[in-house]
């Protein structure tokens, strides 16, 4: 396949790099001609991330950018070398780990240099007093806890795309892990790390437990979804291996009986490391051989840990359970989660003509997550096209949830411009903010959420794009992203 055979979504967004082959000798000069690149297969490669838009533009023969230049830099005085180089030649670089992200993050929009993270695969230290891995961050999730397993540690944070992403695209995006409900959000895991920013200086906020030492300029760096700097080496809290699980299910008769359940449980400050309430529906989906649970709402849960406090958490757990009327469903639905929870069959399965599907998952308090969870439902499931709204609540907080709806829908006209998918969108967003909601509670906001920054933010926007201007006075990382909204490209409103 030639590139010339794809249209470019973003071609008229792209920057002129008016000589290409100067800057590819540059390129060379500072990496060596093997981590440098500018097939054609290696251009095409990295011009998308995972994002369901971004698959379907490729079913039809679209890209949504295209690189210039692949690079595989290996040291840290590398990656500030290339941005040195961008930046004064005002080239576009965009940060890839392993191109999971769902929301357009790493597609190189304005085109320009890819500097692919792989190379930055080691573990540097485990500190076993502090209870700290230092690593770089091209590291792959899985790799990274099979080697802490094998030392009798893990660090907690297991998001379904373990086998698929990097600690860097975690930091990026501000990921969430499926035992987050113990071990917190990946913001919650870094303590410590080095960043090269866009004009190639080299900063590092060294791991502190705590500290008061002003504003925390090292929290703008998490989530920075590789605009404001490439992270290049994180220390992150870790645990010694559990001496124990339970499994533990229940169903219950209403949504609201889960929750009141689960927030009762977490006001006790008893966390179990997962937590997942499946609505009526995606029990059907995931739990159809689970008699019990016909037509109810299915959790699981999983407390670990040492083995007396998980007696305790469990006792505690199933208390507040059948206060709510819970039905024990045994260990079983639990095992099959834990077979099952890497697997995202789904969107492969189904055919991909006219065919749109995808997720949403937002943040909200105890207070509005009912209101918000019918609300979505009802709004979405009202558009014209859309055959399925369904959500499961996976992770949770003493003062509110992650919440994470999937959808899908045929698209009713010939159309290649994704009307109902980003009119899905749009409906979902617009009612979780009037809901009293938060946009973007583990996957970011890269092209598909840009759009609702202003909305989500007020005025605090100003100060984060003020903030942009003085890191990266040129544009250069990542462009497209974050601060503006290219969205209506590809499919107008
Ligand atoms: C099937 C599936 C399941 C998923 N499950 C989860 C889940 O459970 N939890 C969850 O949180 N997410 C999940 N995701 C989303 C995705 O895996 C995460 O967003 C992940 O953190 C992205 O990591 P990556 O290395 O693939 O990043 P990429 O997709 O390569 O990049 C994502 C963003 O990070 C930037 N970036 C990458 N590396 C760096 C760096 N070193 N410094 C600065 N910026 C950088 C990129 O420029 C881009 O903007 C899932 C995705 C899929 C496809």
């Amino acid at each position: 396949m030639k590139l010339t055979n794809f249209e470019i979504i973003y071609n008229e967004d792209r920057v002129n790099i008016p000589d290409k082959n100067r800057i590819r000798e540059s390129l060379v000069k500072i990496l060596g001609q093997a981590n440098v690149s500018t097939r054609e297969i290696d251009l095409l490669a990295y011009s998308k991330d995972a994002s369901l838009i971004g698959n379907n533009w490729t079913i039809k023969g679209k890209i949504g950018g295209l690189p210039d230049f692949i690079t595989w830099p290996e040291t840290v005085n590398q990656i500030s070398e290339i941005l040195k180089l961008a930046n004064g030649e005002k080239i576009p670089v965009i940060p890839y780990g392993e191109g999971s992200g769902v929301v357009g993050g790493a597609i190189p929009v304005r085109g320009g240099i890819i500097i692919d993270m792989k190379k930055f695969n080691k573990v540097l230290e485990i500190n076993d007093k502090d209870l700290t891995v230092t690593v770089e961050t091209g590291m792959n999730g899985m790799n990274l806890e099979r080697y802490l397993n094998a030392k009798g540690y893990t660090c907690g944070h297991i998001p379904q795309s373990i086998y698929t992403s990097s600690v860097g695209g975690w930091i990026a995006h501000r990921a969430a892990g499926q035992f987050s409900t113990k071990y917190g959000k990946i913001e919650d895991i870094v303590i410590g790390m080095e960043v090269v920013l866009p004009q190639g200086d080299i900063i590092e906020f060294k791991p502190i437990v705590r500290s008061a030492v002003g504003p925390q300029l090292n929290k703008l760096f998490l989530g920075n979804e590789g605009s404001l700097g490439i992270v290049t080496k994180a220390t992150l809290r870790i645990w010694p291996f559990p001496e124990k699980r339970a499994l533990i299910s229940y169903a219950f008769p209403t949504f609201e009986d889960s929750i009141e359940a689960i927030r009762e449980i977490l006001r006790e400050q008893v966390y179990p490391a997962v937590i997942r309430i499946y609505d009526a529906d995606e029990t059907t989906r995931h739990f159809e051989m689970v008699e019990k649970a016909k037509d109810k709402v299915m959790v699981v849960f999983v407390c670990e840990g040492n083995a007396r406090l998980v007696n305790l958490e469990e006792e505690i757990t199933r208390e507040k359970c059948e206060k709510h009327a819970g039905i024990d469903c045994g260990e079983h639905p639990v095992e099959h989660w834990f077979e099952t929870r890497f697997r995202v069959t789904e969107t492969s399965t189904v055919p991909p003509n006219k065919m749109i599907a995808d997720t949403i998952e937002v943040a909200v308090s105890w207070t509005n997550v009912s209101k918000l969870y019918h609300a979505v439902v009802e709004a979405v499931q009202n558009i014209d096209g859309i055959f399925l709204i369904t959500a499961h609540v996976s992770h949770f907080y003493p003062n509110g949830v992650g919440i994470y709806f999937s959808f899908a829908g045929v698209e009713m006209q010939d159309n290649t411009d994704f009307d109902l998918y980003k009119e899905t969108w749009r409906v979902t967003i617009k009612t979780v903010l009037d809901s009293g909601g938060s946009i973007a509670h583990h996957h970011g906001i890269g092209i598909n959420r840009s759009e609702w920054m202003d909305e989500e933010w007020g005025k605090s926007m100003n100060i984060m794009r003020a903030f942009k201007k003085i890191v990266d006075p040129n544009n250069i990382l990542n462009p497209g992203k974050v601060y503006e909204s290219i969205w209506t490209k590809g499919g107008e409103k």
